[in-house]
């Protein structure tokens, strides 16, 4: 998207967010057919954005559709018929892209064949905890580590994290391990520390709906890891990845976490039927966390597995050497053995699945 399209997408879908829709185009279109249509669109001053896929070339047209009441575009060269967006959400939807999102993180490769294995503890803590957790996460075929240095934690009191200083040793144990970093952020100020240090950003589950906060990841145009809030509906987590990809950053990985119910025996219940509806729903990819879900080790690798049976892209799990010393979530996080077991069990479920995933580093 250009500057003006994207000033003008901005403007719009705030103003009249309904009036979204896209212009298919034939799969013989040209690409004059597909410029003469932007040229047409910028000139009467509506945004547009264009998603290519293997087979069609899609036209997100963003404002008050009206003004095009005069101008015939489905008569126009090239195209195949428009279709009104109903959604709340526009470009992170299946109509406005069929085809699902892979994120590249530097070569890894999300929403793809192959499922994406994210571990590493709730909180990074010192350099002997966080060295040791990637060295083990690495060689049962890992590719992130993750760990919190802005800890959102219920109480004040609980630890909070080792905020820069955890960034750094985050950074350290992943490349000397060769690893992709996921970690969260909680404002403004965090995102642009953490920038530095971070290959994914996580919003997590408290910050679903933290506007502002998704507008300064969208900004920041890395990919984000974008936890599902205890209490949001799918539509609502949907409408909050819409807030990222609004502002340019389409690297949006969807994260269900547990939602809460009137069940007490987990700390939330893992809504797996979020996988097959949001892979109907959205072109974006989506992980499961276990960890957060389960509450408690012991329930964490069978989550996992139903996860992927399911069809996520991915896990991120919690893992530390002791977690009985954990300072925070020390009843979830799962030790290094139990994690290497797990990570044995997805390869061979990823056969049967047709999945790619390698065991080992
Ligand atoms: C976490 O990943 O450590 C975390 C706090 O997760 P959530 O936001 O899902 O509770
Ligand atoms: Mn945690």
């Amino acid at each position: 998207m250009n500057r003006t399209n994207k000033k003008n997408a901005d403007r719009s879908v705030s103003r009249i967010g309904d009036d979204y829709m896209i212009i298919v185009m034939k799969p013989s279109s040209s690409e004059e057919h597909i410029n003469e249509i932007l040229r047409v669109l910028q000139s009467l001053g509506l945004g547009a954005h264009l998603s290519k896929g293997s087979q069609v070339t899609i036209i997100g047209v963003i404002g008050d559709k009206r003004v095009l009441n005069d101008v015939p575009i489905d008569l126009m060269p090239g195209v195949d018929k428009i279709v009104p967006i109903v959604e709340s959400y526009k470009l992170v939807s299946k109509t406005f892209k069929p085809e699902a999102s892979v994120i590249d993180v530097d070569g890894v490769k999300i929403g793809g064949k192959e499922i994406v294995m994210m571990a590493g503890p709730c909180a990074i803590e010192n350099k002997e905890q966080i060295f040791q957790t990637a060295r083990a996460v690495k060689k049962s075929g890992a590719k992130f580590l993750r760990g919190g240095a802005f800890k959102p934690r219920t109480s004040p009191y609980a630890f909070q994290g080792l905020e820069e200083e955890g960034l750094k040793l985050i950074y350290e144990a992943a490349h000397e391990n060769d690893l992709k970093i996921v970690s969260e952020v909680i404002s403004e100020r965090t995102v642009e520390i953490a920038d530095k240090y971070v290959d994914v950003f996580q919003i997590g589950a408290r910050n679903v709906q933290n506007f502002h906060l998704l507008r300064e990841v969208g900004k920041a145009g890395k990919p984000v890891v974008l936890k599902r809030g205890p209490a949001t509906t799918i539509e609502e987590w949907l409408n909050a990845a819409e807030y990222i990809v609004s502002e340019g950053n389409d690297k949006v990985i969807l994260c269900e976490r547990g939602i809460r119910t009137f069940e007490t025996a987990t700390r939330n219940t893992l809504d797996i039927s979020a996988v097959p509806v949001v892979k109907a729903q959205s072109h974006l990819p989506i992980i499961i966390d276990p960890s957060h879900a389960a509450g408690k080790a012991q329930y964490v690798i069978p989550m996992a597995k139903a996860a992927i049976a399911a069809g996520a892209d991915g896990l991120i799990v919690e893992v530390h050497p002791q977690p009985r010393h954990a300072l925070s979530d020390a009843s979830q996080q799962l030790i290094p053995e139990a994690f290497d077991k797990l990570c044995k069990d997805i390869s061979l479920m990823a056969e049967i699945l047709e999945r790619e995933f390698k065991y080992g580093d």
